[in-house]
């Protein structure tokens, strides 16, 4: 008989042992008894936790030696006979997730020929890599039929047999180990080797759900959850959906198409709005420009800060009065840190890029632009030696 205990009883949680051996695991106490119940991780799937006595069992791996050693949060002394707990519903867990993926990986190969390659078991949701690429129509399928054979309650058996004896049997994959093998057999629908912890009937596994099956490198990758955590996201998506049919008053089914109407709604009022915005500045421009300063070349300046403007309404502002001929402008936002936006007519001569450098280099803040027109932001001065110097480096 093996001394891992799960292997012929994967049910079993508690069982009495002696510690054989003690050791350090990263700085951790580590024991290795003469029997155990504990799930180390290999094959995809992760540690069962639990107690021997009234130590926590952290973690259980297998070493190199091929030992299953529990990884404790306090050492115990070799010669030790102690009782040992696997934590109960974490291995249901992992014996409905497990179990779950045998079914649905026999359910893709026999409707799809699609092969699992590769399986994770996550803390959140499991994965199998398919060896093809798979439409959501064959997702579907697979994940009925793997239903309909979770809820016919079939039989899930575990034997050992030899190389030659597994050689004739029809194993869904190709036994990756030599020697004795495990198999779990799925009454009448798939037989797999397989060294993990399954349920011992199919109506354990309760539900399996597919969330996504996504391409990946020449196959697909589906995520899917069983049992307990099936209800989980169930909970998780009644709440989400919930929530938002409140705000948006629509049936379930038609939440995509309403989001997406807000979302066109919402787009459209942002286009409307910068329009009315640009108007708006237009009109205050002719107002702007009439109060300009009128300097002894004949060209004109403004320098003003303006309440409430975003980069938007500086650029529309200034624009609209360097559209007449002889201004030089340079206009700021009245919250701090402040926008900044330097223009000038097309037929003046001066650079507002290095305009605006200058005033970055006395106050701060970053962009740029072109010589008629420059634009940034994070400028911090007060109101009135901000104009003054900017009147300055417009001038000069
Ligand atoms: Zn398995």
């Amino acid at each position: 008989m093996s001394d891992r205990l799960y292997y012929e009883d994967s049910a079993r949680l508690e069982f009495d042992a002696t510690v054989v051996a003690v050791t350090d695991v990263e700085g951790r106490p580590g024991v290795v008894l003469d029997g155990s119940a504990f799930y180390p991780t290999s094959g995809g799937q992760p540690f069962d936790t639990g107690w021997l006595e009234d130590v926590r069992v952290l973690e259980v791996i297998e070493d190199d030696a091929g030992r299953v050693v529990h990884v404790l949060d306090k050492p115990l002394e070799v010669g030790r006979r102690i009782h040992g707990r696997v934590d109960a519903e974490r291995r249901l867990d992992h014996m409905q997730q497990h179990t779950g993926q045998h079914i649905l990986s026999a359910a893709l190969d026999r409707l799809s020929h699609a092969r699992t390659v590769g399986f994770h078991l996550g803390a959140d949701v499991s994965t199998v890599d398919l060896d093809v690429p798979l439409s959501h129509e064959a997702l579907a399928a697979a994940e009925a039929e793997a239903n309909r054979i979770v809820w016919e309650d079939r039989p899930v058996t575990i034997r050992t047999v030899s190389e030659a004896e597994a050689a004739a049997l029809p194993l869904r994959k190709e036994p990756e180990r030599t020697g004795a093998l495990r198999l779990i057999e799925v009454e009448g629908y798939d037989l797999s080797a397989c060294g993990g912890t399954h349920v011992t009937r199919t109506g354990s596994v309760g539900l399996i759900a597919t969330l996504s099956g996504e391409r990946l490198r020449g196959g697909t990758r589906v995520e899917f959850v069983c049992g307990g955590r099936a209800l989980r996201y169930l909970r998780l998506y009644r709440d989400a959906v919930a929530g938002c049919i409140r705000s948006v008053s629509v049936a379930p089914a038609d939440l995509p198409a309403a989001v997406a109407r807000l979302q066109a709604e919402a787009k459209e009022q942002a286009k409307l709005i910068r329009s009315l915005q640009e108007r708006l500045a237009a009109y205050e421009a002719t107002a702007l420009a009439a109060s300009a300063d009128l300097l002894s070349d004949g060209t004109r300046l403004l320098v003003r800060v303006v309440p409430a403007a975003d980069p938007g309404v500086l650029k529309a502002m200034a624009s609209a009065v360097c559209a007449q001929p002889g201004f030089r402008v340079a206009l700021f936002s009245s919250s701090t840190p402040r926008l900044a936006l330097v223009a000038r007519s097309k037929d003046v001569q001066a650079d507002a890029s290095a305009a605006l450098r200058a005033l970055f280099a006395k106050f701060g803040g970053k962009g740029g632009g072109r010589p008629d027109l420059a634009q940034g932001g994070g400028l911090e001065a007060p109101e009135e030696v901000l104009l003054t110097r900017a009147r300055e480096v417009l001038t000069q």
